[in-house]
């Protein structure tokens, strides 16, 4: 279905991002990937697909290294198609804790990166009258949680990029939606529960079971091939009027 097109999917080293990036990639598109660790792990999984795939390492805190991530994008494949913007990081402490350094750099990277590659990759997709932007949000774009205030604050604000980039394109063959995941395991959550193992002295899977009870219905954990299943839908055909939209997929903790 998506043979002949390029998704680039920031923080796509691990987790989420490359669970979405192997579900397009099962689909036929060309891959590009940015995280930092291990890129050549995630490269041959991708490769194994049949597709080609390239890296690149830019920090999305920072708008330079975005622009050349960019730059190499259009150079490697022609241009970015499909663009899921993922990169996150989460920090937890009350707001009058909260290090402003890690206020500033939550902002920047779940928040003002999907702002930059946004801008980069829009004059090529109207050009083309095609193009995917799917911004991966969370349920706490939606929703608050205590000891969250820079996450939930750049969540909430990727969900309102989505819908205004999603009303700037409205008449266009482009389309922005977000996913909102409730608790997905992947390093990022796997820290959270490590943190609550230490803090209350139970074991891991306790600690598990606690962090789900609190606020996920379903009592599972989100994967991120069903993530990447999402994704596949907003590319495909059934999705070119599915517009502004932030979906979750969370267990029911929205619902709630
Ligand atoms: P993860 O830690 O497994 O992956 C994060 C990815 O972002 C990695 O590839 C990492 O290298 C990359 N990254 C981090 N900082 C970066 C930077 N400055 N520049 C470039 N890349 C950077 O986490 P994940 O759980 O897969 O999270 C992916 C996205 O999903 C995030 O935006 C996160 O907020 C969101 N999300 C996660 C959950 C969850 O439960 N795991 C729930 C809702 C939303």
């Amino acid at each position: 279905m998506l043979k002949n097109k390029t998704a680039l999917v920031t923080g796509s080293t691990s987790g989420i991002g490359l669970g979405i990036a192997k579900a397009l990639a099962q689909q036929g598109a060309h891959i590009v990937l940015n995280g930092f660790g291990d890129a050549d792990g995630p490269k041959s999984e991708i490769s194994a697909l049949g597709v080609e795939v390239d890296y690149h390492g830019a920090d999305m805190s920072k708008p330079d290294e975005i622009e050349a991530m960019m730059a190499f994008a259009a150079q490697r494949f022609g241009g970015v198609d499909i663009l899921v913007n993922n990169a996150g990081i989460q920090h937890v402490a009350r707001v009058e804790d909260f290090p402003v350094e890690r206020w500033d750099a939550v902002i920047a990277i779940n928040l003002s990166s999907a702002f930059h590659t946004t801008r980069l990759a829009l004059p090529a997709m109207r050009k083309a009258n095609w193009g995917r932007i799917i911004n991966v949000a969370s349920v706490h774009g939606l929703v608050g949680s205590a000891e969250k205030s820079a996450y939930v604050a750049a969540k909430h604000g990727v969900v309102g990029l989505t819908k205004v980039t999603a009303l700037e394109t409205a008449t266009t063959g482009v389309t922005c939606n977000a996913i909102c995941p409730g608790w997905v395991l992947t390093p990022l959550v796997q820290k959270q529960v490590d943190a609550k193992a230490a803090a209350l002295g139970i074991s891991n899977e306790a600690a598990t079971q606690k962090l789900l009870g609190e606020k996920e219905p379903s009592m599972q954990f989100t994967t991120p091939e069903e993530l990447g299943a999402l994704a596949v839908f907003f590319c495909s055909p059934a999705g070119n009027n599915v517009r502004g939209v932030a979906w979750n997929m969370d267990g029911g903790w929205a619902a709630q």
